[in-house]
């Protein structure tokens, strides 16, 4: 059985929409005690507000729409990064739609926890989990691997 490891101190991945971004802060700032115990990446302009509003450091991608979504997926498969926040906007189509659908995607392939709305957010980041390190259980994905075309 294929597991993926998850370390006591969490690699987070925050993204907002512009829309979102308000909320995103309000969030953070509420649970800086917890995030300060974590590493923090981030789109680029989520990234910059984050880093002001909790004096902490954060590792900046792209900003979404030139590519910081694709990156932050390909870091997901890659297994750099174990938590996404991603409170994108349900009201307003975006340039980066496909790009948006993609990073979902592979945060589903690779069974990491998502949270796109702030209830969520609450429920993974009030989880014992979040201070533990965690084996998750991979799907079986060894046909992919091994294809023979
Ligand atoms: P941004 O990107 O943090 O650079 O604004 C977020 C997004 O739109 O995906």
């Amino acid at each position: 059985m294929k597991t993926r490891s998850f370390k006591k101190t969490k690699r987070i991945a925050l993204v907002a929409h512009d829309n979102m971004k308000d909320e995103l802060i309000t969030w953070a700032t509420f649970n800086k005690t917890t995030l300060k115990d974590h590493q923090l990446y981030a789109t680029g302009t989520t990234g910059t507000l984050v880093e002001k509003a909790l004096d902490q450091p954060v590792i900046k991608f792209l900003s979404g729409p030139l590519g910081g979504d694709q990156q932050i997926g390909a870091s997901i498969a890659e297994g750099k990064l174990d938590v996404l926040i991603f409170f994108w906007d349900p009201m307003e189509a975006q340039p980066h739609d496909p790009d948006i659908k993609a990073l979902l995607r592979v945060a589903a392939t690779w069974n990491i926890p998502v949270a796109c709305n702030r209830a969520t957010a609450d429920f993974i980041f009030t989880s014992p989990l979040m201070h533990q390190d965690y084996e998750a259980i991979l799907p079986d994905y060894s046909s992919y691997t091994s294809r023979k075309i």
